[in-house]
């Protein structure tokens, strides 16, 4: 009977570690899963989005750990895995990212892509974080301001185009 009674109390102890270890292993993958499935595979054709997508349903996505370079402008400006074609290149040249073929592209490749990118990995911190880059953001504009050499040109041209 006693020792029944300890039993339980110690049942106790392990399910309140089981569940903090499991919580953090889910939460590891999780947060790989979402990035990867919050893929946007723009730049590509039909066929190259949809082996993008099939590496992506089957846990085959690696994504790259640094860019690569691109085919036409020999640039390490690929950042997507599988691309061989940068982004500003696939839009200029109407190709598709990763096959370098001229195809319908079926998502097109959006001007914002830096911003994208910076919020994705912002995602894997805390919302403070991006918090403090709007403020960095006001803080940089104030510099650009009083960086224009004179205040006084500054106040000249302000009569003209402004
Ligand atoms: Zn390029
Ligand atoms: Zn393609």
């Amino acid at each position: 009977m006693s020792s029944q009674k300890g039993n339980v109390s110690r049942s106790r102890g392990q399910k309140h570690q089981n569940a903090v270890a499991f919580k953090n292993d889910k939460h590891g993958a999780s947060v790989q899963v979402k990035k990867a499935t919050s893929k946007v595979h723009d730049g590509l054709c039909q066929h190259c989005k949809g082996v993008l997508e099939w590496k992506v349903k089957y846990n085959k996505y690696k994504s790259l750990s640094q860019p690569k370079k691109c085919v036409k402008c020999s640039q390490k400006t690929v950042k997507d895995a599988y691309h061989i074609i940068c982004k500003p290149c696939s839009l200029q040249l109407e190709l598709c990212s990763k096959c370098g073929k001229k195809e319908d592209i079926v998502v097109p490749i959006k001007s914002c892509l830096d911003k994208r990118e910076q919020e994705e990995e912002e995602e894997d911190k805390k919302e403070h974080k991006r918090e403090k880059k709007s403020l960095d953001d006001l803080d940089s504009d104030d510099e650009d301001f009083a960086g224009c050499d004179d205040e006084e040109d500054d106040f000249d041209r302000d009569s003209g185009p402004k």
